[in-house]
C-alpha cells in the first residue's frame, strides 16, 4: 500500500507496553517497526478481551488507535486458509482503506489478506480480488450488499465481525443495510463494536447483534461533561512547529490557533500558508477593516485555520470551531478555559490541543489543578515527546 494511507496522527498513550497484552512475538514487532511504544488506552483495554474471544463494545473516539485495537487480535485468531473469514464494516471509504492498510500489514506475517469493498472503485476489480480468496473482507455497508447480492462473496465462513464507528455508520444512514448483512453471517462468531457515542439504536443493534458485551470506555475524562477532549503534547522548543504541522493534517476541521505574542501569530500564520494550508490572522496591529475580513473569510470557511491572539480572539463569535490549538500555553487557567470554549458550543464535540514545553510544566500543574483532571498525555508520530530521552526509535520506513 502507499505509506500516505497511514497517516502520522496525535495519540493518547496508556501505561502498560505492547508485551503485556498476550500478542505473539511476530505482531509485536510489527508494532514495533511502526514505532509505535506504548498501547493507547483503547488498545489496552480491548485486546486482551479480544484475544480470548469476548465479545465488546469499545467506546473510543476516531484517532484513538481502534483499527489496531480489533486489527491485531483479529490477525492473531484468524485461521489462514481460502475462506472469509473476517469481516469489518466501516463508514467511509478512507477509513475503509485504512483499515485495509493496517490489516494487511500486521497479517503479513501469516500470509493474511484484506479487500476493501467501497463504492466508487470498479466492481469488477474488485470481483477480481475476491477470486484470489482474501480472508479479511473490509467494507462499506452499500457496497458490500451489492457483492451479496451478486453472489460475489460469501460470508458464510466469518467468524470475526468488527462494526467501526458504529454512530458515525448510523449517521450516514446504514442501519437498514447493516441489519441486512449481519442476518446473513454465522451465527457463531467473536463480534466486536467501535463508537464514539450510543444512541438508541446502536444499543439496540449491539443488543441484537452481540452476546454479552463487555463495555470499555476509553473517551478521555473531562469530556463526557463539555463535549471537549483535551490534549496534551510536551515536546522540545524546536519541535513545536513539526508538532503543530502534524496536528493540523491530523485534525481536518475548522481551527483556531492561539499564540502569545502579535509577532508569532504572523509569523505561524505565514508558515502554515507555506504549507499549502487556508490561513487567516488576526491580532491587535491589524485594521479594524482587515480583522473583519479575516474573521468572515474563517466564518464562511475560505479560511479553515484561523491564528489569533487572546486580546484579538476576546468577544469574537465565532461558532462551530471544531479544533483549538494552543501553539503557545495560555498565560493563566482563565484564558486556558476561555480558549478552549471556543470549541465544542452547544452540542458540538470539540479537540483543544495544547503544545508546550519544560518550560511550561508549572502551568500545566495549576491548569489540571483548576480543572480537576489530568491533560492526556499525547504524542504523534515524527514528533519525539519531551519525556522520552530515548534513543531514536526504529521506524518501518515505509509507514514513516
Ligand atoms: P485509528 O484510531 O486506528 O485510526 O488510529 C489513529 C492513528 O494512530 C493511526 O494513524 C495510527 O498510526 C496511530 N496509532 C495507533 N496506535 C498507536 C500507538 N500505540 N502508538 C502510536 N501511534 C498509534
Amino acid at each position: 500500500m502507499h505509506e500516505s494511507n497511514l497517516p502520522i496522527q496525535p495519540v493518547p498513550e496508556s501505561h502498560l507496553s505492547f508485551d503485556d497484552l498476550g500478542l505473539t512475538p511476530e505482531l509485536r514487532t510489527a508494532v514495533a517497526e511502526l514505532g509505535w511504544q506504548k498501547p493507547t488506552p483503547i488498545q489496552a483495554a480491548v485486546i486482551p478481551p479480544a484475544l480470548e474471544g469476548h465479545d465488546l463494545i469499545g467506546l473510543a473516539e476516531t484517532g484513538s488507535g481502534k483499527t489496531a485495537a480489533f486489527g491485531l487480535p483479529i490477525v492473531q485468531r484468524l485461521p489462514a486458509d481460502q475462506k472469509v473469514r473476517a469481516l469489518v464494516l466501516s463508514p467511509t471509504r478512507e477509513i475503509t482503506l485504512q483499515t485495509k492498510g493496517f490489516l494487511d500489514y500486521f497479517g503479513a506475517s501469516r500470509r493474511l489478506r484484506a479487500v476493501a469493498l467501497i463504492g466508487g472503485l470498479n466492481i469488477r476489480h474488485q470481483m477480481d480480488t475476491l477470486a484470489k480468496k482474501p480472508q479479511i473482507v473490509v467494507a462499506t455497508p452499500g457496497r458490500l450488499l451489492d457483492h451479496l447480492e451478486r453472489g460475489t462473496v460469501r460470508l458464510d465462513a466469518v467468524s470475526e465481525l468488527v462494526l467501526d464507528e458504529g454512530d458515525h455508520m448510523l449517521d450516514l444512514g446504514f442501519m437498514p443495510q447493516i441489519h441486512r448483512i449481519l442476518e446473513r453471517l454465522p451465527a457463531e462468531r467473536h463480534t466486536m463494536m467501535f463508537s464514539a457515542t450510543m444512541p438508541p439504536p446502536i444499543e439496540r443493534l449491539a443488543q441484537r447483534f452481540l452476546s454479552d458485551p463487555l463495555r470499555l470506555d476509553v473517551t478521555p475524562k473531562g469530556k463526557a461533561a463539555s463535549g471537549i477532549s483535551h490534549r496534551l503534547y510536551l515536546v522540545d522548543i524546536d519541535n513545536k512547529r513539526p508538532c503543530i504541522l502534524s496536528l493540523l493534517n491530523r485534525e481536518l476541521g475548522s481551527t483556531l490557533v492561539f499564540t502569545r505574542r502579535k509577532v508569532d501569530a504572523e509569523w505561524l500564520s505565514r508558515v502554515l500558508a507555506r504549507e499549502g494550508h487556508r490561513v487567516e490572522r488576526i491580532h491587535s496591529d491589524l485594521t479594524q477593516a482587515q480583522r473583519l475580513q479575516a474573521l468572515d473569510g474563517f466564518r464562511e470557511g475560505k479560511h479553515r485555520i484561523l491564528v489569533a491572539t487572546d486580546v484579538a480572539a476576546r468577544g469574537l463569535d465565532i461558532p462551530a470551531i471544531e479544533h483549538v490549538v494552543n501553539y503557545d500555553i495560555p498565560d493563566s487557567v482563565d484564558d486556558y478555559v476561555h480558549r478552549a470554549g471556543r470549541t465544542a458550543r452547544g452540542d458540538a464535540e470539540g479537540v483543544v490541543s495544547t503544545i508546550a514545553t519544560f518550560l511550561d510544566k508549572p502551568l500545566i500543574k495549576e491548569l489540571e489543578a483548576t480543572l480537576g483532571f489530568e491533560l492526556p498525555r499525547c504524542t504523534t508520530l515524527g514528533v519525539e515527546p519531551y519525556v522520552e530521552r530515548k534513543p531514536p526509535r526504529r521506524m518501518g520506513r515505509r509507514f514513516r
